[in-house]
């Protein structure tokens, strides 16, 4: 990587449910993260780059406005900011592949649930007021949207709604709640944000370094290297088997007059059943490993 006259500026979480998992990304993509003298900047000693740690609400802004260059937001926050704020808005660059959750209309589990239809004149309370009225106004249900920041969950059982629209990701926190979910808002997960229009000009080429580096460790999480013998006739099978495999490498084996080597990558994960659906298309000597890095 080039040196550029400054350093440049990556967001992430502080602490919370992305901090951990953003770090860790940046280790895998090679950089070298080093505890700086505050909590508030990290450096990145091998690369002129800095990592600034903030509340996750903070990073769209920072972004958005071209104080750091890159970002890393779960999409839920990115949506709210945007159906909040007019002007330039940071732009995904890729999903990341973990943050998985969604945001997802809630009401008491005992009712009958009569559709989205139901909401009109009702009162929903969220921490995602931008985002619902969005959703609210593409359906034409005009219902009054209660801004909570924090325990939203039980304004149902206080009364101060009669519906909730909040993160849910395994639905055990709306179960004690006694809510069930109704509807799905938005599906989200942790992406990668620039600055609008991309980074300038003097942090362009680490910025695409980073990102090709990036797009390389998402695609190899959960990807498998897969190879194994066979029987010629059996190769239109066997292809079909490996799941989510691009055009797999076909060598002749030496000595043997029918038998290949099938080598493929399979961009996800290989189960047993996988192994024995491919065993009996004659596939063996199947070997499954992990792939450690990949540059697209
Ligand atoms: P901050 O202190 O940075 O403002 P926060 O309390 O707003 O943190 P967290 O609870 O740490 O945020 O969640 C960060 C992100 O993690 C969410 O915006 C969402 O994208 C993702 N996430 C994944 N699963 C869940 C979940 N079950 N509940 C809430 N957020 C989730
Ligand atoms: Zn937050």
């Amino acid at each position: 990587m080039s040196v550029p006259e400054n350093r440049l500026r990556i967001a992430v979480q502080k602490n919370g449910r992305l901090a951990e998992r953003s770090l860790d990304l940046m280790r895998e993509a090679g950089l070298r993260v080093m505890k700086g003298a505050n909590d508030l900047l990290y450096r990145i000693e091998n690369h002129p780059i800095d990592v600034l740690r903030v509340r996750d609400d903070d990073i769209t802004t920072f972004v958005a406005d071209g104080v750091c260059d890159l970002g890393v937001i779960g999409l839920n926050v990115l949506e709210e900011h945007a159906a909040r704020r007019n002007g330039p808005r940071p732009e995904v660059v890729m999903r990341l592949g973990f943050g998985r959750c969604a945001l997802k209309i809630a009401a008491p589990a005992e009712a009958t649930w009569q559709g989205p239809e139901a909401l009109a004149g009702r009162r929903i309370a969220t921490s995602y007021p931008g985002v619902l009225q969005s959703w609210l106004r593409e359906r034409n249900i005009e219902a009054e949207v209660v801004e909570l920041h924090g325990a939203v969950e039980v304004a149902p059982r206080l009364k101060v709604a009669h519906a909730i629209c909040d993160l849910v990701s395994t639905g055990a926190t709306l179960e004690a709640n006694g809510l069930k979910a109704v509807e799905t808002v938005l599906e989200s997960e942790a992406v990668l944000v620039r600055a609008p229009g991309g980074p300038p000009e003097a942090h362009q080429h680490l910025a695409d370094v980073l990102t090709d580096r990036l797009r390389g460790v998402v695609a190899a999480q959960g990807a498998k290297y897969i190879m194994l013998n066979a029987p010629r006739s059996s190769l239109d099978r066997i292809t079909r088997l490996l799941p989510g495999a691009g055009a797999p490498t076909i060598t002749p084996l030496a000595g043997a007059n029918d038998a290949v080597a099938v080598h493929a990558v399979c961009q996800e994960n290989v189960f047993w059943e996988t192994l024995e659906g491919l065993k009996g298309a004659g596939a063996s000597a199947i070997l499954v490993l992990p792939i450690e890095k990949m540059m697209m």
